[in-house]
């Protein structure tokens, strides 16, 4: 860069698009601060698409004594409910007990401590049930508990934040990796690389935030150069996805023999998600898949607990994530420490790292994110984001926006006006307003995909790969076939607004 260009300037460049730095540079824009966002892939691309999508206290952290995370995370679910209608619900839990692992009285004590750690404003209590024998788990589990959590739309959770944070004036660049960071005059030059042309920009931040993720022990000491003072252990965790399991909207939480625990959640209509796994990783964190041993341990627990017996030919779909956590030399991979830690490093420019921390607590992340760089900013606003509704989350529920959606576009079928209402909410109004038939809204892509909704996301949402849209944007991708995928990516080759920057999704 030569001397006489002038570079861009802002307050803070946050590297990473996951709900870590979406959420940091969404609560920093709203405090007045000027923010640039980086994201080397797409929004959401990494672990922050790649979990169990709870909104959760973690019942099973409290055997760890993680009484603060799990109190924070506790009361975050109603933040939460209220912050994001359309893509958080309440998620009621079934706990089967079996008397030769946790005693009944430790899971009623732990469940009283769970119902009773912060103030729940709409989340019923606990209770216990009696199994008849006529459900789906095997008749030797006879009792258990009900509890409540929530679900998020997790990849969406993050887009909403990008969202917000543009709104409130941030630069959001994706498909931008930060190559460089290097300290010029008590500040940060910070080296950008556009992975779709290769063209490269410097601007200029008096911060950096280091949300990258797992790769953000590597990014202090290869980009940025200097001494980590934390260690990051990759943990990676792996789900299963089949044909529903039980004919109504509750989870399972099932309880193994080697202490962890595994989740089968309602997945969309059809589907039940089974995970995870926790066990060490030690590669690059974008390669990550499930291995058979993995496949195998979550249907061993399953079969073990219901009725009907699944094997490897019953999984339609994987995924797999790595959980970036901070290394507090545990033994065991479901015993470390599920809580954050932030590292501000003032020697010379300020550098702010993020090891571990939750999709659940990410806004009490940036809060605290916010609270460290409070002494660098002199005019920092107040905190805002506990009493803000993310984008399209003006509405009263889910299902009294779907029935304005029918009462307003009655062309629209069932699935469309379900499917609408729990991923935007009103923000699909940017898309629908003016449309009178199924055929204003163009090209019918496949499962209620048409032409409007997927302008619609590559102008506002940064959606540049069928894997953007089918996977994270919509979660449509289980109901895609071969050739619908084709006609997507033919579509988004030749779309005018990517001018011709649509690779395939491996590529980017
Ligand atoms: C299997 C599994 C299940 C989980 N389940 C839950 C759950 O149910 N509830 C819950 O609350 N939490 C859950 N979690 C934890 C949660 O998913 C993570 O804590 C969270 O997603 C981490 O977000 P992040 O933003 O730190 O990282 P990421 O989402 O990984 O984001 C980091 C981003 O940085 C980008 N990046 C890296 N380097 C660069 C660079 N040089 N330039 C630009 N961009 C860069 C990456 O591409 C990536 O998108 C789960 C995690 C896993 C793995």
């Amino acid at each position: 860069m030569s001397a006489d260009v002038e570079q861009q300037r802002y307050d803070l460049v946050v590297v990473g698009g996951g709900i870590n730095g979406t959420g940091i540079a969404n609560d920093a824009a709203g405090r007045g601060l000027s923010v640039l966002l980086c994201e080397q892939a797409d929004l959401a691309s990494a672990t922050s698409s790649s979990s169990s999508k709870l909104i959760h206290g973690g019942l099973r952290y409290l055997e760890h004594r993680e009484f603060r995370l799990v109190r924070e995370a506790l009361r975050e679910r109603e933040v939460m409910l209220r912050k994001a209608p359309h893509i958080v619900w309440p998620l009621r839990f079934i706990l089967p007990h079996q008397p030769h692992l946790r005693p009944g009285w430790m899971i009623r004590t732990g469940l009283f401590i769970y119902d009773h750690l912060s103030r729940r404003d709409s989340l019923p209590n606990a209770k216990r049930l009696k199994f008849d024998g006529n459900g789906p788990l095997v008749p030797e589990i006879q009792r258990g508990y009900e509890y409540s959590d929530c679900w998020v739309d997790d990849a969406r959770l993050v887009v909403l934040n990008a969202l917000q944070a543009q709104e409130k004036g941030a630069d959001v660049r994706v498909r931008t990796r930060c190559i460089d960071a290097r300290e010029i005059d008590g500040e940060w030059e910070v080296t950008l690389e556009n992975r779709l042309t290769g063209g490269r920009d410097t601007v200029r931040a008096k911060a950096l935030v280091n949300a990258s993720g797992p790769w953000v022990e590597s990014f202090v000491k290869g980009n940025a150069q200097r001494e980590s003072r934390y260690g990051i252990r990759m943990i990676q965790g792996s789900h299963l996805i089949v044909s529903r399991l039980n004919d109504d909207e509750r989870a399972y939480i099932l309880q193994n023999r080697d202490g962890r625990i595994v989740f089968v959640l309602p997945y969309q209509q059809h589907y039940s998600l089974i995970g995870t796994t926790d066990r060490r990783y030690e590669g690059d964190p974008s390669q990550v898949g499930i291995s058979e041993e993995e496949t195998d341990y979550l249907l061993d627990v399953l079969n073990s607990h219901f009725v009907k017996k699944l094997g490897r030919d019953d999984v339609i779909a994987t995924y797999s994530g790595v959980r970036p956590l901070c290394d507090d030399e545990s033994e065991s991979p479901s015993a470390m420490t599920r809580d954050y830690t932030l590292d501000l490093d003032r020697h010379g420019a300020p550098m702010l790292s993020i090891f571990g921390g939750k999709i659940t607590t990410y806004r009490k992340l940036a809060e605290a994110a916010m609270q460290k760089l409070e002494p660098l900013f002199e005019t920092l606003g107040a905190p805002w984001t506990a009493d803000a509704i993310l984008p399209g989350g003006d509405i009263d529920s889910r299902a009294a926006f779907a029935e304005r959606l029918a009462r307003e576009y009655p062309f629209l079928t069932t699935d469309q006006r379900e499917r609408f209402a729990s991923s935007y909410g009103t923000l699909c109004l940017r898309f629908l307003e003016g449309r009178e038939s199924q055929a204003a809204l163009g090209y019918p892509f496949g499962a209620g995909l048409t032409q409007v909704e997927v302008d619609y996301l590559i102008k506002r949402e940064w959606a540049r790969t069928s894997d953007d849209i089918l996977l994270r944007r919509t979660k449509l991708g289980l109901l895609f076939d071969a050739p619908q995928r084709q006609a997507l990516d033919s579509y988004l080759e030749g779309h005018p607004h990517l001018a011709g920057h649509a690779l395939n999704s491996a590529a980017v």
